[in-house]
């Protein structure tokens, strides 16, 4: 039975796991930390910029809005908010 230390992790294991003739160690030290926020109930709206793209999601009512082209949210603490979604017609299926 062979005896294998991750260099980066220090997780061992040995050749005993290989049922099925390979064992596949999936080394968590280059995975990225991940960013989750948690709420109670699904938000009414929720708009996600990710950093060095162009990109981004918007949820509505817990739901992921597909084609979106802009969104415009108006928004003040105290008050209601308001938000005009502009669509890329064609895009806007929803799986
Ligand atoms: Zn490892």
């Amino acid at each position: 039975m062979d005896k294998y230390i991750c260099a980066k992790c220090g997780a061992e294991w040995s050749s005993a796991w290989n049922i099925y003739g390979k064992y596949n160690h999936v080394c968590k030290v280059n995975e990225k930390e991940k960013f989750a926020l948690e709420f109670d109930e699904p938000p009414a709206l929720v708009f996600v910029q990710e950093r060095g793209s162009n990109k981004v999601k918007v949820y509505q009512d817990g739901k992921e809005l597909h084609g979106v082209r802009s969104i415009a949210i108006n928004a003040s603490a105290g008050d209601i908010t308001t938000h005009t979604v502009e669509y890329i017609t064609g895009l806007t299926d929803m799986k």
